[in-house]
């Protein structure tokens, strides 16, 4: 008996990698791809797309929006969740990141995601509400995965959640701060880290939210919309 937690160590880590993985021969390549091309290789954790995958399904998700979207990873592992008349939006400011997402896309030949190119606090409003106008309602939204500039996470929250329905997922990748949430963080990840245990707060307090945090991966901070 005990009412403590089971630490996860790296074998664990790989046990549960073993048998709740998502990721295909595709996924595999598109990172090493990205790799190949410059860039980094921070995708969420091969164990997190069927996270993501389940949490989707789960709800019966249809319209979905990530923030940051890199090479297109995650963007992909969840679009592969939703149905054929599914809706993604993947929000990327990197030119070059988005460039590499559409042809990934392409090459996968999923209809259900569009590449929105620019700065998310920019685009988002309008990506809202071109999403509010086509599903004719104010909360046309099932889920967001946030995974951008850590900095803007609060404000991406903000933002999105008077437009997700009820039993609708907000969630927000890195909450474990790569490692540093509960412990003293290199000078230069300072900010990113303060901005994850300010997120952290602002989910576990919010009164629209239920919420929790998976520690998988870096960590995924879930809350669902009341
Ligand atoms: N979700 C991806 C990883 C995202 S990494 C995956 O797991 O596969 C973070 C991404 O956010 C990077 O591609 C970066 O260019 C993008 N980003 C950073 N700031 C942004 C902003 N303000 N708006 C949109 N995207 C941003
Ligand atoms: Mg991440």
């Amino acid at each position: 008996m005990s009412t403590s937690s089971t630490p996860i160590t790296p074998e664990i880590n790989a046990y549960i990698q073993s048998l709740f993985s998502s990721e295909d021969a595709f996924l595999q390549q598109l990172n090493k791809e990205a790799e190949r091309e410059g860039i980094p290789p921070i995708s969420i954790a091969p164990e997190q797309t069927r996270l993501l995958q389940v949490l989707l399904r789960a709800i019966d998700a249809r319209v979905v929006i990530e923030i940051g979207s890199l090479a297109g990873y995650s963007t992909i592992a969840m679009a592969r969740a939703l149905p054929n008349d599914g809706v993604l939006t993947a929000l990327e400011m990197e030119p070059r990141h988005a460039a590499f997402i559409r042809k990934k896309v392409a090459e996968a030949s999923l209809d259900t995601i569009t590449v929105v190119e620019g700065a998310a606090l920019d685009t988002l409003p309008g990506v809202i509400s071109m999403l509010q106008e086509r599903f004719n309602t104010s909360t046309p939204v099932d889920a967001v995965f946030i995974d951008a500039d850590k900095p803007n996470y609060e404000n991406y929250l903000a933002m999105v959640l008077p437009a997700v329905r009820k039993g609708g997922l907000i969630m927000g990748d890195n909450a474990l701060g790569f490692g540093y949430i509960a412990s003293d963080p290199p000078a230069d990840e300072l900010h990113n880290v303060q901005a994850m245990r300010s997120f952290n707060h602002t989910m576990s307090a919010h009164p629209q939210l239920l919420s929790t945090l998976i520690p998988q991966g870096d960590g995924i901070t879930i809350g669902v919309v009341r």
